[in-house]
């Protein structure tokens, strides 16, 4: 379905701009519209087109060299405001020269799902310790998200860490005692304690940690600003710095941090952004049988 998808939008989307020079390029959208939360596809080609970079939000989208395109695939977060976003491009011909041009996308409203729970007021209530613990720890992991391998480490579809189903979806939005939380930023996957977690791509172990929240926490960098995370871990099998390769045994499912029973909660950062982990699946997946392409 979304191979024949791509070709006919390609056609109407399709970005066609020359050069003061000689140098022409084109830039796809595989669809002109993307959900909150969701991944966008985007290939650029150019003859003279030697090297190419995306900006969106200020944050850089890496592309990597495919067969005859550049190609790479846009995080929009799931608090991204709807409506038209530009993304703008960068490329450079063999002599150097760069050249700018912009698309626009429409990041569309997705309606996340709603809950309202109460809990004892005791249970909810943090001391100051405990709270600035959770502030060091939030800001240790929000460093992850910069680019620190622009180089590709993933190859082909993104594979489930585990086969059991979504117990809690992406996006939930939780009202506690009255209070909104912010959004659930990713999914919760069914794992009794013990369920073996597996390496949704080959990567790079960059968060090996126990924490307050996320209980043992694990975070892979598959290059290019994509990141995945596995939470509440009953343990390790990895170190941190280590590398691994998509299915490999990553750690062990569990219960560990603020959680009432065990799963497996999964998350994704594409460009800093949080996306639903099965759109990257689907774009990865699909892009795959889309093109053919061995990576
Ligand atoms: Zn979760």
């Amino acid at each position: 379905m979304k191979i024949a998808g791509l070709v006919g939008l390609s056609l109407c989307f399709l970005a066609r701009s020359v050069f003061a020079g000689e140098v022409s390029w084109n830039i796809w959208l595989q669809s002109p519209e993307v959900s909150q939360g969701g991944v966008a596809e985007i290939r650029a080609s150019g003859e003279d087109i030697e090297v190419v970079k995306g900006f969106f939000r200020n944050q850089e989208i890496t592309f990597s060299a495919g067969q005859g395109s550049y190609d790479a695939i846009l995080g929009v977060d799931l608090e991204e405001k709807a409506g038209p976003v530009r993304i703008a491009i960068q490329g450079w011909n063999k002599g150097g020269e760069k050249r700018e041009k912009s698309v626009i996308l429409r990041v569309r409203e997705k309606l996340f799902p709603r809950e309202k729970i109460t809990v004892p007021e005791a249970f909810d209530r943090l001391d100051e310790a405990t709270k600035k613990r959770i502030e060091g720890e939030q800001e240790q992991i929000n460093q992850l998200w910069a680019i620190s391998s622009p180089r590709r480490l993933w190859e082909g579809r993104f594979v489930a860490p585990v086969s059991g189903g979504i117990t809690s979806p992406f996006g939930l939005r939780r009202v506690v005692n009255g209070s909104p939380r912010s959004p659930h930023g990713g999914v919760d996957l069914k794992a009794a304690s013990g369920t073996e977690i597996l390496a949704a791509n080959h990567g790079r172990v960059v968060l090996r940690e126990e924490f307050f929240f996320s209980g043992k926490s694990l975070v892979l960098d598959h290059g290019g600003g994509l990141y995945t995370m596995y939470f509440h871990l009953a343990d390790f099998r990895v170190e941190k710095d280590s590398q691994v390769r998509k299915g490999d045994l990553i750690g062990w499912a569990g219960k560990t941090g603020r959680v009432t029973g065990p799963h497996l909660h999964w998350g994704v950062r594409l460009n800093g952004a949080r996306v639903d982990p099965f759109e990257l699946l689907e774009a990865t997946g699909d892009r795959q049988g889309a093109v053919g392409r061995k990576q």
